[in-house]
């Protein structure tokens, strides 16, 4: 296993050796870019969002709703295309409505999360019409209900609940009591406090449930169970106080290959699973099928992206190891930092050639910046570009300008076109907040 099984969408070797995304040669699009550059495949993002859309018109009978996770990977030109596609969204900050209206969103199509909106985000939800703000806690119900009343209005909401399970990529833990920050915890009761606070606020109007269970995940076994706890959770809740939910919304977390040896499930599988499993609680607890909801992020655009970098110094310790040096790092990519993330990689101009020698790439910054950890390469050497697959997720999103970087250009490539959709930063853009004082 190797190349071959990373090689997703457009992606190909070209008759000149090199690794080509959306018809365009990485090796041409590293010269006219420059590097560190992130590259996405177009119509494997367009591809995602179709998939998700049709495995809900196959399997699920009422209402469905496919909203992008915006904090995967959120510009103007992914807003488009995220509305182009039919898509809902979802955003998690103040930053992110702002991209999505600069973008003219429809703001009725986007979903507001957060576990602590400021009221300058609540006032900007509400002032703008958004479709739902998803509640985390009891004060945002209060703010959220007094900022309604100020402006006449009425926001709809779901309330983030804590289903007792938690689930990250072979792992997942079944617990009443998790340690975490979000949402209502459905077993001490808190949860239960939040609807009755929420059916007697004036101006909310509240539409049903909303749950995350985890991200990079490979098992969808506890997607059942998290559905049967929100769904007994609603059972109580329509016996108690007569509200009935109508809307469910299951968050994202579908994970994808970052390294050959991953073996995430399909689209089709994991959404094929969810909706025989939603409709087997709505109907064994007498529910009609609720407008079901689903936020996925990285496994709409992760695999769509790709890194280019350029090798500068290739430095072999005898007996110990080989660093490739690349012109980025944690800056563009924090993840290897963040949670000892795993990758794959390809000289880009000696993409048909074996990988022959062992090396560990680093990242150029003041730490010691490991991207990848021995990893075979194809005789790797200063002016060689390297693609690091898989970073079109939580990489753009997530990048800084620590040692002072400039964040690198992102570029949309299909059918042979690259369009430049996020320019690159210069020095100048690094000193545009700075102030010079006396
Ligand atoms: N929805 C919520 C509430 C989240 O917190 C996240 C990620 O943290 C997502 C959706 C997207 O998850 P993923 O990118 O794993 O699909």
């Amino acid at each position: 296993m190797g190349l071959d099984s990373m090689l997703r969408g457009t992606m190909r070797i070209n008759e000149r050796g090199h690794l080509e995304i959306g018809g365009c040669d990485c090796v041409e699009l590293a010269k006219e870019f420059g590097t560190p550059l992130y590259v996405f495949d177009e119509l494997l993002i367009r591809e995602n969002c179709r998939r998700y859309k049709k495995a809900f018109a196959q399997n699920y009978p009422a209402e469905s709703r496919v909203c992008y996770a915006g904090k995967a990977f959120l510009t103007l030109a992914m807003c488009r295309l995220v509305d182009d596609e039919g898509l809902w969204l979802d955003v998690a900050s103040g930053g992110e409505l702002f991209t999505a209206l600069q973008a003219k969103f429809p703001p009725e199509r986007i979903y507001m999360h957060g576990n602590f909106k400021t009221e300058d985000e609540l006032k900007a939800a509400v002032r703008n019409k958004i479709g739902r703000v998803v509640v985390d806690c009891m004060e945002e119900l209060e703010r959220l209900d007094s900022i309604a009343a100020s402006q006449n209005a009425v926001a709809e909401i779901l309330l983030r609940l804590t289903p007792g399970v938690e689930a990250h990529t072979h792992e997942y833990i079944r617990t009443g009591q998790i340690d975490t920050k979000f949402g209502f915890h459905i077993e001490n009761g808190v949860a239960f406090e939040a609807v009755k606070k929420a059916l007697s606020l004036k101006n909310l109007k509240l539409r049903g449930f909303h749950c995350h269970i985890g991200s990079q995940i490979f098992e969808i076994e506890p997607y059942r169970i998290a559905i049967e706890q929100m769904f007994s959770f609603a059972a109580m809740v329509r016996s108690e106080t007569g509200f009935a939910m109508q809307e469910l919304n299951l968050g994202g977390g579908l994970g994808v290959r970052y390294v050959p040896e991953d073996d995430p499930p399909s689209i089709e599988a994991f959404v094929a699973a969810i909706c025989d499993w939603v409709k087997e609680s709505a109907s064994l607890l007498g529910f009609e099928l609720p407008s079901l909801a689903i936020e996925p992020g990285r496994s709409i655009v992760g695999e769509a992206g790709t890194t280019l970098y350029t090798i500068g110094v290739v430095k072999e310790i005898p007996k110990v190891r080989t660093y490739v040096s690349v012109d980025g790092g944690m800056s563009d990519n924090p993840r290897p930092a963040l949670y000892g993330a795993r990758y794959f990689a390809v000289v880009a101009n000696k993409a048909s050639q074996t990988p022959n020698k062992i090396v560990t790439v680093a990242g150029k910054h003041c730490e010691s910046d490991i991207l990848i950890r021995d990893i075979a390469l194809a005789d790797p050497e200063p002016g060689d570009i390297l693609a690091v697959f898989t970073t079109g997720a939580y990489h753009y999103s997530m990048a800084s300008n620590y040692n002072r970087f400039p964040r690198p250009a992102v570029v949309f490539v299909r059918d042979g076109k690259a369009k430049l959709v996020v320019r690159r930063e210069t020095y100048d853009d690094l000193l545009r907040c700075d102030q010079l004082v006396d």
